[in-house]
């Protein structure tokens, strides 16, 4: 495959997400493996600095704007991407594994009838040919997937390719006014869930489980995770229980999160959590259980009352801030 490569930035209210500039390196160092080139597009009205994906190695961007863009509508989208990728006669478009990367990768696969790769950990390129490695299993395998078509669509997990510093180069932007047809349903109101940082772009998450025993306790998890300028994470015990929203849950059913930093707080580690926490760099638990299966892919672990050992953590934080 020696077609262009593209790189689907996605953006919210103009700002283009952490998700995206992982998606911009990674196409970008697709690309120069495949020996040719990497270009972006974002769809939206206003674009905060579209041009800073150049720091990571994108040469081109091309703002599909229309004022009628600012809401994400999957038809819309897919449709104008479509469009996009057989007019660049692209070979490839990386998207991040984003809730609206999942939604649009699946379709723009289905409608270019090209080979589809999600939520992938490795990327790589050898005689033309591209090689994702994904998770599967619930994250207890990992498998090389080559794809065979002549298009391919990819989906990279966040928070696992690293960008790296931006050189500070800028990439040329190119605005295309489009139409945008009547949409089959429409964002009408957005309710804000809070201010709160999401799990699934966090860098550090504190999670708490069963072991804090009623919704109240979780203000020790709130505070941990102020500390450190964390997300604040849940198993399905205590969303179940009500204590948590579900945007909190991590695991099979809940969010995959790659952080370089998960701490686990009287979580017992079943199968269906470590299936959406199980990347994560390093890996701490609290949990008064010594033979907890936590510990199993635990890098540091404490065997204790969270109740003792979180308040310590937070009082010695406090100190070395
Ligand atoms: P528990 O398993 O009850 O563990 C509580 C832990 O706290 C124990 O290890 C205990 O030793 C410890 N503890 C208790 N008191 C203290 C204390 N004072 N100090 C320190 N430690 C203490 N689960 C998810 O999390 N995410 C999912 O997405 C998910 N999807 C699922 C999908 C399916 C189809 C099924 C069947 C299950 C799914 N589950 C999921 C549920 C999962 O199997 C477990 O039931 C759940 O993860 C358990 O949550 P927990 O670890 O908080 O609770």
């Amino acid at each position: 495959m020696s077609e262009k490569v593209l790189v689907f930035l996605e953006q919210r209210n103009g700002k283009l997400k952490k998700a995206s500039l992982e998606a911009a390196k990674a196409g970008a160092d697709l690309a120069s493996k495949l020996g040719t080139e990497a270009e972006a597009v974002v769809i939206g009205n206003e674009i905060e600095a579209p041009e800073s994906v150049g720091g990571f190695g994108i040469k081109k961007v091309t703002h599909l704007k229309n004022n009628g863009l600012e809401d994400y509508s999957s038809d819309v989208y897919k449709n104008l991407l479509v469009d996009f990728f057989n007019e660049q006669n692209a070979g490839c478009i990386v998207f991040g594994n984003t809730a609206m990367g999942k939604d649009l990768a699946p379709r723009l696969s289905a409608k270019l009838d090209a080979g589809a790769v999600m939520d992938i950990i490795a990327l790589d390129a050898d005689g033309g040919t591209i090689t994702a490695t994904r998770p599967v299993y619930a994250g207890k395998a990992l498998i090389d997937v080559k794809v065979t078509s002549t298009k391919a669509v990819i989906s990279i997990r966040p928070n696992v390719f690293n960008t790296g510093e931006s050189t500070g180069e800028s990439a040329e932007v190119v605005v295309k006014e489009v139409e945008v047809p009547e949409m089959k349903s429409k964002v009408t109101e957005i309710k804000k869930a809070g201010d709160k940082l999401d799990v699934s772009e966090a860098e550090i998450i504190v999670s708490g489980g069963r072991g804090l025993k009623e919704a109240d306790n979780f203000k020790l998890v709130e505070e941990l995770a102020q500390e450190l300028g964390a997300a604040v994470g849940a198993s399905r015990a205590v969303v179940d229980a009500g204590w948590r929203p579900h945007s909190e849950q991590v695991g099979q059913t809940g969010k995959t999160v790659s952080p370089n930093l998960y701490i686990a707080l009287g979580i017992s580690g079943a199968i269906q959590h470590l299936a959406g926490m199980r990347s994560s760099k390093y890996i701490v638990a609290v949990n008064k259980d010594a033979d907890a299966p936590i510990f199993q892919i635990a890098d540091y672990g404490i065997t204790g009352d969270v109740f003792e050992v979180v308040p310590a953590l937070i009082e010695e934080i406090k100190k070395n801030k």
